[in-house]
């Protein structure tokens, strides 16, 4: 057997290849120096190469790895080959922590048609246990006027709140829609059963997403001290909860811009201590349409400020399609009750976005994710552009007609 060194190798390599022998030639014809001709590496040794310089090598970062390779070797748009190679290098794709910004995106939830057809649904507690027995409150906000109901229960159990909702059922009418975080009382198959039977949507607010229920969190952050101030007898809380109600429903909401007792009914709601009130702001009645409208107009122009805000922290998230190969990042308490069998063979299950890691090998070049198209800027690295050019201008032979409409060469290597 002939021992080859690896130059020899290489050498032997360059001049099987068609396109290299006419490409060195044409370097060094211009004078360029025969040893940076000499390190160009034919396509069929890129991969091996950067398997090489990457994958055996400390899975090194791109610039590190391109370094590497580039001190003894070069083929043309060396970067940008690396930078797909370790995209989709599963050690890498698995292991390493994105830089920047978390991916997430903020969907609000859009004001109800009409009061009381999307409410927000929270309980807070334990408090001191009244006289009465109760030690939380539940807290339903309706998600148009922000009008408020507060009911103490004893316990915080899927009877307690249903219990609660029942009789707000039967003052305002059955909801379309309840927003809820994932606490066990809000989970419970019979909570679900009672929201099926009467037609109710319940969407549960991904413990990631706080914010979504942001309505009831807020009314809460205020219902504590107002409560306090109300309070005579820390163990009559509840008496005053009545009380409290009212004064958060006749109090100006900031997001829709007037008070929620005003947006439901029309009119602003005067009490026995308010006398003069009735001088300054009198009996007038504005049609709720109206009223209901506006608020409408200030919770979708506040929504937007609030998403703006929430996006710019955040980048978008990667769209994914269906049958797309990606990595499932998850915490360790994975459950093999998390995987549910579907039609046969297909499992379900279900993930956060941030927990999902795009692994999208031979992706034709237009469709490659954000993250490495986004990067063809960089493509101005001056000897690749060179080399780009040349390959242009001087027709190689196996240069084909439609550059364009073909996947690149670099890519080539990833085709599945
Ligand atoms: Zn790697």
């Amino acid at each position: 057997m002939l021992a080859m060194t690896e130059e020899e190798h290489l050498m032997a390599l360059q001049r099987s290849d068609e396109k290299l022998r006419y490409i060195i030639n044409n370097l060094t014809k211009r004078s360029v120096e025969r040893s940076v001709a000499e390190k160009i590496v034919p396509d069929g040794m890129r991969k091996s190469l950067v398997v090489r310089c990457h994958d055996l090598s400390g899975h090194f970062a791109l610039d590190r790895t391109v370094s590497k390779i580039m001190e003894r070797y070069y083929f043309a748009r060396v970067r940008k080959y690396v930078r797909y190679h370790i995209k989709c290098c599963p050690e890498c794709v698995l292991n390493k922590v994105p830089k920047g910004h978390q991916q997430d995106e903020l969907h609000p939830i859009p004001p109800g048609k009409r009061p009381f057809e999307t409410i927000h649904l929270d309980h807070i507690g334990p408090f001191i246990k009244s006289t009465s027995g109760n030690s939380h409150i539940l807290v339903l906000v309706d998600n148009l006027t922000k009008y408020v109901k507060l009911y103490a229960m004893r316990r915080c159990d899927t009877d307690s709140i249903l219990k609660c909702l029942k009789s707000f059922i039967l003052l305002h009418g059955l909801l379309k829609r309840i927003i809820s975080d994932r606490g066990t009382a809000f989970t419970s198959k019979r909570f679900e059963t009672y929201f099926e039977s009467g037609g109710i949507k319940h969407t549960l607010i991904s413990v990631r997403h706080p914010q979504s229920n942001g309505q009831v969190k807020r009314v809460n952050s205020t219902l504590v001290p107002v409560l306090q101030a109300n309070m005579t007898n820390e163990r009559s809380w509840d008496k005053k909860l009545l009380e409290v109600e009212s004064q958060l429903n006749n109090s100006p909401n900031k997001t829709v811009g007037d008070t929620p007792f005003r947006i439901l009914y029309g009119y602003h709601a005067s009490f026995h201590d308010e006398v003069l009130r009735h001088l300054t702001i009198g009996e007038e009645y504005v049609d709720v349409n109206k009223l209901q409208e506006q608020a409408r107009v200030n919770i979708e122009k506040e929504q937007v400020k609030w998403k703006n805000r929430y996006d710019q922290k955040h980048t978008k998230p990667v769209k994914y399609k269906v049958r797309e190969v990606v990595f499932l990042r998850r915490p360790a308490i994975h459950t093999v009750a998390d995987v549910t069998v579907k039609e046969g063979r297909l499992y379900v299950t279900t993930a956060h976005a941030s927990h999902l890691k795009v692994y999208r090998v031979g992706a034709d070049c237009d469709n490659v994710p954000n993250h490495i198209t986004d990067e063809n800027k960089e493509a101005t690295d001056s000897d690749e552009v060179q080399f780009d050019e040349k390959e242009k201008t001087e027709k190689v032979p196996d240069q084909p007609a439609s550059r364009e409409k073909r996947k690149p060469s670099w890519l080539r290597d990833y085709t599945s």
